[in-house]
């Protein structure tokens, strides 16, 4: 049986990254040992390092002004690591509130420093939409903005900007690469791995190079500190080698996909699928408004609640792993990140029309 595995994170990775890491684990390159095994100093580590960089670089046309940054401690890591950096002692940031990840990186931010919010989650007849960028109230003199483009638990998502000479500070933990976005508009960007990018340990920062500065005469915990890391090419301590190693192969395979252009394309196509069998079905709901429904997590809730767990133990004995939705907002969720195959998605539909045509 083919499974599917629709994790929120640590999401599935794709197939033919697995088997070559499988195939070069325990002997990698003709070492006579794994990549896991290896000084992060070492050339051929080096090597590696230095093309995953490039790669992505390539892949979301990074441009020079800019530092990418391989660091640890995933999304949460970095709730603390921006106001560390970036808040200053008597000032302010703005951080916008769409759901559940942003807020709590407003409540990880409020330890260091003053923060306003911006709640821009509607709720309208049961629908739950944004207010769009254009319309955010942002403070001129705040040193940064925050905000969550992709909402991973809530399943909303939007992609347009706010025009302002505010820094945007943005997590992408679950966009990442899922689309092409303009670097340039942003400050800094950041994203935990275990999504979009390859396993969890490994969290990506591209930052502005001014803002480096920023930090400086403060104290930050070393391995936090962008400046300092951008200055030791990540390798102030050791870095999370076999999560970079993977996140280059993940690179790679999406340079061979076509980049992140092939890429939107595809989720587009497979969001599109399940939000229009779902719009179809009165057995099956999702109370996103269409121009807020996230192309990576898809949340839906069943017309009878008391099928849930019914709904997720069928599933998996199908194959289709992994369909909790989160334990705030509890239903149902699919995350299909670039790794799920459109097969993937048909999958799940067909089982959906089953235990509809079952239980409904
Ligand atoms: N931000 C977003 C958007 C997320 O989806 C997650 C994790 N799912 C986090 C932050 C927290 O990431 P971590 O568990 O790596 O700290």
């Amino acid at each position: 049986m083919t499974t599917y595995n629709f994790c929120a994170g640590p999401a599935m990775l794709p197939v033919e990254v697995m088997q070559q890491a499988q195939a070069e684990l325990i002997n990698w390159q003709q070492h006579g040992c794994s990549v896991m095994e290896v000084s992060h100093r070492s050339k051929s580590f080096m090597a590696i390092a230095a093309k995953a960089e490039q790669d992505l670089r390539d892949l979301l046309s990074i441009p020079d002004s800019y530092k990418v940054l391989f660091m640890h401690g995933g999304g949460r890591g970095q709730f603390s690591a921006v106001p560390l950096n970036l808040l200053s002692k008597d000032g302010e940031a703005d951080y916008v509130v769409s759901g559940s990840w942003s807020k709590a990186a407003v409540e990880e931010a409020q330890k260091f420093g003053k923060v306003r919010t911006l709640d821009i989650r509607r709720n309208q007849d049961g629908q739950r939409s944004l207010v769009a960028a254009k319309d955010w109230d942002i403070h001129p003199t705040a040193d940064y903005v925050h905000f969550c483009p992709n909402e991973t638990v809530d399943g909303l998502e939007f992609t347009e900007l706010p025009h302002t000479d505010v820094p945007l500070v943005a997590d992408l933990s679950s966009t990442i690469l899922s689309r092409p976005i303009d670097v340039s508009r942003f400050g800094l960007i950041y994203a935990g791995a275990q999504k979009n990018i390859g396993p969890s340990g490994l969290t990506l920062v591209i930052v502005r190079e001014d803002l480096l500065a920023r930090g400086q005469g403060k104290a930050i915990p070393s391995i936090m500190d962008y400046a300092l890391t951008a200055g030791n090419d990540s390798m102030f301590n050791t870095p999370p080698t076999f999560a970079w190693y993977l996140a280059g192969l993940v690179f790679q395979w999406l340079k061979q996909q076509g980049g992140v252009a092939a890429m939107a394309q595809h989720n587009q196509a497979k969001a599109e699928r399940l939000y229009q069998f779902i719009d179809q079905s009165a057995f099956y709901r999702n109370d996103v408004a269409p121009a807020n429904r996230s192309w990576m997590n898809v949340p839906f809730l069943l017309a009878d609640d008391s099928l849930n767990d019914r709904f997720v133990k069928e599933a998996e004995a199908n194959g289709l792993l992994a369909l909790k939705g989160h334990r705030l907002v509890g239903g149902m969720r699919a995350s299909i990140y670039n790794a799920m195959p459109m097969a993937g998605v048909e999958a799940l539909i067909a089982f959906m029309q089953a235990f509809e045509r079952s239980h409904g």
